[in-house]
């Protein structure tokens, strides 16, 4: 295979690049000094394969400018980042990484929302800057036996429910559909579940549907003693509403994994000290790397092989 052009669209895992490298011609788009366009028609003829991730993927410009392009191979399970309609319209294949990515995902989650409610991060700075010797701390929240509600139970909804159900939890979820094996309470009104829980964790799919899904109704609903935990998409969460209302109190606090414009963060947020701020971390485990990693290579090889894919999404 060492013949086949691959394309890695920016650094993601020096394991991933490696591998590539050790089977595939790999090119590597941002390691080289003419600008993109020029880049991709001089190696079109030669491209078969699109390695992409959470930044960039493979959007029409790229699909149209790789006419041999036969394969998109995410390093991610979000599927946000590729033109699916384009990539389906020209028969090209899409894979992910569904799965291997689930356990961290949710446990980032579940971290997030007890370092919000117990305050963990200012606890932090409290103990390191000397200050436990002029007096206690104080109190902060519980997390166990409070309601959860999930939106989008997928893999990683249903893997913070299984999390929080430990806690005593009672679950809730709001997606397109209710789901036929679970006792959690569905919700066909993202509002109202918003209304009916303290905790609101996103996990759904970034879609036209999803963007923005938490609006300042939602919000408002949820709430100032409420708390948000996104760790599916920045744009899943109305971010210039989601300040306005941790300024203004309107809602009770947050645990964010992504933003609207990364690596950007509104720096308003940066004085809170009810929210707790990472930096798109949510699979970033030496282990689930590179699990990752190796799955993106498993499904390239299934491919030339003419082998069925491992994690099809195409
Ligand atoms: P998944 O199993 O496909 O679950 C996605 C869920 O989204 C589905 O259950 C789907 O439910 C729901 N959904 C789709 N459209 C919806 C809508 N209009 N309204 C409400 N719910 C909707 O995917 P997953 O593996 O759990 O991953 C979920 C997302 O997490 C990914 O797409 C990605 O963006 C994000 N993620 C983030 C990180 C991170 O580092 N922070 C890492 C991995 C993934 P219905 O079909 O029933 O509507």
């Amino acid at each position: 295979m060492n013949n086949i052009g691959v394309l890695m669209t920016c650094p993601m895992s020096e394991y991933l690049e490696n591998q590539l490298e050790n089977r595939f011609s790999l090119f590597k788009l941002w390691n080289h000094s003419s600008p993109k366009p020029d880049f991709l028609k001089t190696h079109s003829s030669s491209i078969k394969a699109v390695v992409g991730n959470t930044k960039i993927g493979a959007d029409a410009n790229m699909i149209d400018s790789l006419p041999n392009m036969e394969i998109v191979a995410s390093y991610s399970v979000g599927l946000d980042k590729i033109d699916l309609g384009k990539c389906k319209e020209k028969g090209i294949k899409v894979t992910n990484t569904p799965d291997v990515l689930t356990d961290d995902v949710a446990d980032l989650g579940i971290g997030l929302a007890l370092a919000v409610l117990r305050k963990m991060c200012v606890c932090d700075r409290f103990v390191r800057s000397g200050n436990w010797i002029n007096g206690d701390f104080g109190l902060a929240s519980k997390f166990s036996g409070k309601s959860v509600g999930i939106v989008g139970l997928g893999r990683i909804g249903s893997a913070i429910a299984k999390r929080a159900e430990a806690f005593n939890c009672s679950i809730s979820y709001h997606s397109r559909s209710k789901k036929p094996n679970t006792n959690y309470k569905y919700y066909s009104n993202i509002v109202d579940l918003a209304a009916d829980c303290q905790i609101l964790f996103v996990a759904c799919a970034l879609t036209e549907e999803t963007h923005h899904i938490v609006n300042r109704k939602v919000i408002d609903a949820l709430g100032p003693k409420g708390i948000l935990i996104n760790i599916g998409r920045g744009a899943h969460v109305d971010e210039p509403e989601l300040v306005y209302a941790l300024l203004e109190g309107r809602l009770g606090g947050a645990g964010l994994d992504v933003y609207e414009n990364e690596p950007n963060v509104p720096e308003q947020l940066f004085s809170l000290e009810n929210i707790v701020l990472v930096p798109h971390v949510g699979s970033d485990t030496e282990e689930t790397s590179k699990a990752m990693a190796d799955l993106v290579i498993s499904n390239l090889e299934a491919h030339f092989k003419g082998m069925p894919l491992l994690t099809p999404v195409l």
